[in-house]
C-alpha cells in the first residue's frame, strides 16, 4: 500500500512572528516542485504565537500547519493552556503530542498523551504521536517493551477509524538534537516492529498509517531513511529551522537521483 511521504518541521521554541513568517514564506516558495513531482506532504510546526500568522501566510499553499502540543479539554479554567479546538480555529491541521521533550521536561505520561491525541481527533485534527526509547532502555534491551508500552497506552481506546487519522513518529530519545542519527537499519527495524505491533492492535488499517522517523535528520541522511520500506516520512527539529536545509530535506528525492 502506498503511503504519501510526510515531512514535518518542528520549530520548537524558536522564531519570533517575523522570523516565522520569513521561514514559512521561503519554504512555501521553494518546495512547490517537490510537492508536485513527488507528491510529498509538508507540514511546519511553529510555536503557538506564530501559528495564526503562519497559517494565514500558507493559506492556499501546499504546506500545512501543526501545533507542537495542546490541552485535552476544549475550554475551561486551565490557565496557560491551549485546546485542540482553538488550534483548529487558527488553521492547524496536525498536532504533535507526546514529544520526548514534553515527556522529559513536563512529565507527560502516556495516559496524558492518550487524552491529548483523542482531543485532537475530536477537534477534527490529526495527531502526530511521538514515541521512542532512551539510550539506557536501548542498551538494556528494553526498546521493544518501551515502544509497546507507549503505543498501548497512548492509543488506548482507539478504533481503526481513529488510527487512520493518526501519524506515529518514532523518535529515539538518544538521537534527538544529538547529531547521532539512527542507522537506516535501526530505523527500519523499529518501524517494522511498530507497524507489526499496531497491526496486532488495530488490524489492516495500519497498512495506511504513516510512521515518521525523527532524530538528527539532515539533508544528507534523509534519502537513506526515506528509502526504508516502513519509513514514511521524517519529523525534523534543528534542521527545519534553516530554510535551505529543510527545503533540501523535502527535496530528498532529487538528492537520491543525482
Ligand atoms: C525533534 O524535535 O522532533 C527532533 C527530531 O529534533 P532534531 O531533528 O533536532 O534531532
Amino acid at each position: 500500500m502506498s503511503r504519501r511521504p510526510l515531512l514535518v518541521g518542528n520549530w520548537k521554541m524558536h522564531k519570533t512572528v517575523a522570523e516565522a513568517l520569513e521561514l514559512a514564506t521561503t519554504i512555501k516558495n521553494s518546495i512547490a516542485p517537490a510537492v508536485r513531482a513527488d507528491g510529498v506532504e509538508v507540514v511546519v510546526a511553529p510555536p503557538y504565537t506564530a501559528l495564526h500568522p503562519v497559517a494565514k501566510r500558507l493559506e492556499g499553499s501546499t504546506v500545512a500547519v501543526a501545533a507542537q502540543n495542546c490541552y485535552w479539554e476544549p475550554q475551561g479554567a486551565f490557565t496557560g493552556e491551549i485546546s485542540a479546538t482553538m488550534l483548529a480555529e487558527v488553521g492547524c491541521t496536525y498536532v504533535i503530542v507526546g514529544h520526548s521533550e514534553r515527556r522529559q521536561h513536563f512529565h507527560e505520561t502516556d495516559a496524558l498523551v492518550n487524552l491529548k491525541a483523542k482531543a485532537v481527533l475530536k477537534a477534527g485534527l490529526r495527531p502526530i504521536l511521538c514515541i521512542g526509547e532512551t539510550a539506557a532502555e536501548r542498551d538494556a534491551g528494553e526498546m521493544r517493551n518501551r515502544l509497546v508500552g507507549q503505543l498501548a497506552e497512548g492509543l488506548f481506546g482507539f478504533t481503526p477509524e481513529m488510527m487512520e487519522q493518526t501519524v506515529i513518529a518514532y523518535e529515539p530519545v538518544w538521537a534527538i538534537g544529538t547529531g547521532r542519527v539512527a542507522t537506516t537499519e535501526q530505523a527500519q527495524e523499529a518501524h517494522r516492529f511498530i507497524r507489526g505491533y499496531l497491526h496486532s492492535l488495530l488490524g489492516e488499517v495500519v497498512k495506511s498509517v504513516r510512521i515518521l522517523y525523527g532524530g538528527s535528520v539532515k539533508p544528507g541522511n534523509t534519502a537513506g531513511l526515506m528509502a526504508q520500506p516502513d519509513v514514511d516520512g521524517v519529523l525534523v527539529g534543528g534542521a527545519s529551522l534553516k530554510a535551505e536545509d529543510f527545503v533540501q530535506i523535502v527535496r530528498y528525492n532529487e538528492a537520491a537521483a543525482s
